[in-house]
C-alpha cells in the first residue's frame, strides 16, 4: 500500500528497501546528507560511485548500500538554486522521478528521501517539499505501483513543511 511517511530525523536510522542520497554530479561524496551516508555505509559505496563516475543534474543512478541494512543506494544530483529561472523546478522534479522509476526497477517496497537540493544547494524548502510531494505521488500512480515512501527531513523547518503538506 502506497503510504507517505515524515519522519524528522537522520536517514541513516531509516528501515527501508532504498535510501536516496542528495549527490554531486562527480559523486565524489561530500558533506551534508551525502557524507553522512558515505560515512554510515563504508567505502564500497564509494568505489561503485567512482565507476560511474558522473551523474548529470536531475538524473539518478543506483550502488550498493555497503554496510548500511537498506539493499541500495540511489545517488541523485539535485540541482544548484539560481533564483528559480534555470530549470531548477524541472532538474529537481527529474531527482524525484528517476529515484521512483529506479525503485520500481529494483523492486523496492519501501524508499527514503532527503529533502534533495535545500541544503548547501539552497533550493527554497517552502517550494521543494510540495514539488516533492506532488511528483512523488503521480510518479507512483503513473507507474501503477504501491510503495512506502518516507521523506526524511533533518531539519525542523523542513519536518514542518512536510507535516503540513501530508497529514
Ligand atoms: P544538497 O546539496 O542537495 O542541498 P545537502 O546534503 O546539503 O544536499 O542537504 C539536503 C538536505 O539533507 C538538507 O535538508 C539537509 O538538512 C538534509 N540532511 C543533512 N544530513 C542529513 C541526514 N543525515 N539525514 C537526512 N537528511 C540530511
Amino acid at each position: 500500500m502506497t503510504q507517505l511517511k515524515v519522519i524528522h530525523g537522520d536517514i541513516i536510522t531509516i528501515a527501508c528497501d532504498i535510501i536516496v542520497n542528495a549527490a554531486n554530479n562527480g559523486l565524489q561524496g561530500g558533506g551534508g546528507v551525502d557524507g553522512a551516508i558515505h560515512q554510515a555505509g563504508g567505502p564500497a559505496i564509494m568505489e561503485e560511485c567512482r565507476e560511474i563516475g558522473y551523474c548529470p543534474t536531475g538524473s539518478a543512478v543506483i550502488t550498493s548500500a555497503g554496510d548500511l541494512q537498506a539493499d541500495y543506494i540511489i545517488h541523485t544530483v539535485g540541482p544548484v538554486w539560481m533564483g528559480g529561472t534555470r530549470g531548477e523546478a524541472e532538474k529537481l522534479q527529474s531527482c524525484y522521478e528517476e529515484s521512483i522509476e529506479l525503485a520500481v526497477e529494483y523492486r523496492a517496497d519501501s524508499l527514503a528521501f532527503p529533502n534533495i537540493s535545500t541544503g548547501v544547494y539552497k533550493y527554497p524548502k517552502d517550494l521543494a517539499a510540495p514539488l516533492a510531494i506532488k511528483t512523488v505521488k503521480e510518479m507512483l500512480k503513473k507507474q501503477g505501483t504501491e510503495m512506502e515512501i518516507f521523506f526524511v527531513c533533518f531539519d525542523a523547518e523542513n519536518a514542518e513543511l512536510y507535516k503540513k503538506l501530508i497529514e
